[in-house]
């Protein structure tokens, strides 16, 4: 909590902030570095996302002949907002900052994204829920007639609430957790890429498969996994060393 000091001249106020979380070293990151290199949209920038915590995570769309990056809506319980940290020929400027409805649409926010010289660097930040579960859902529409194929919804309450689901997301010594958005997304694309879930039931329509490589999230997903073996791996290899120092 901040609170409000009263300088001894008395002529002003000045706000001051907490010291760190002895446990959670303050950070920086560059945003064009780690959108230069990430493996999906919707990289979170920072190993935070426990309760509380301010999630930036780092998007870059780029246009081309055969770009395609489809339409969905994301709900949230929590705020996001998105500042755009450098744009051409998109719907959102250089510099643009936008505060998202619960309830939004996604798209690659470029003006055509099959022109090459179009692209855009946004970074969009949620704050996790303080307290109380967090949920979220990814809808589709149909193409042709706009009514509802899918809406997969998902819990996305944040470590170590007691909502947090282990299973889904990772133990709670887990170096790097599942970030619930990435694994939800990737989980509503394999339901809306079904027959089921590509068939409109209003209208009857076959929409097109939603194209998932390009937003990247279940590779993230698998390489989360990965990493996250790999260092207990890691651990359980040192651990025999550590007992025969004993
Ligand atoms: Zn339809």
């Amino acid at each position: 909590m901040s609170e409000l000091v009263s300088e001894q001249d008395g002529l002003q106020d000045t706000r001051r902030i907490p010291p760190p979380d002895p446990d959670r070293e303050p950070m920086k990151a560059n945003v064009y570095e780690r959108m230069a290199k990430a493996a999906s949209q919707l990289t979170p920038l920072f190993p935070y996302d426990h309760a509380g915590a301010i999630v930036p995570c780092g998007n870059v769309l780029i246009g081309g002949p055969e770009k395609a990056y489809g339409h969905f809506f994301h709900w949230n319980t929590v705020n996001e907002v998105a500042v755009t940290y450098g744009s051409n020929e998109a719907m959102l400027a250089t510099g643009q900052i936008m505060a998202t409805q619960n309830l939004h649409g996604v798209n690659s926010f470029l003006r055509d994204e099959k022109n090459p010289e179009a692209y855009a660097v946004i970074v969009v930040t949620q704050h996790q829920s303080e307290e109380g579960d967090q949920t979220e859902a990814l809808i589709a529409r149909c193409k042709n007639c706009k009514a509802e194929i899918v809406r997969y919804d998902y819990d996305a309450t944040p470590f170590p609430l007691p909502g947090y689901d282990v299973a889904r997301h990772g133990e709670h010594d887990a170096p790097i957790r599942q970030f619930s958005t990435t694994l939800g997304s990737m989980e509503f694309v394999s339901r809306r890429n079904s027959d089921e879930g590509r068939t409109c039931q209003a209208c009857g329509h076959v929409n097109d498969v939603f194209p998932s490589d390009i937003w990247g999230w279940a590779r993230t997903v698998v390489q989360t996994d990965a990493t996250t073996k790999a260092h207990r791996a890691m651990r359980e290899a040192a651990a025999p060393q550590d007992d025969q120092e004993k």
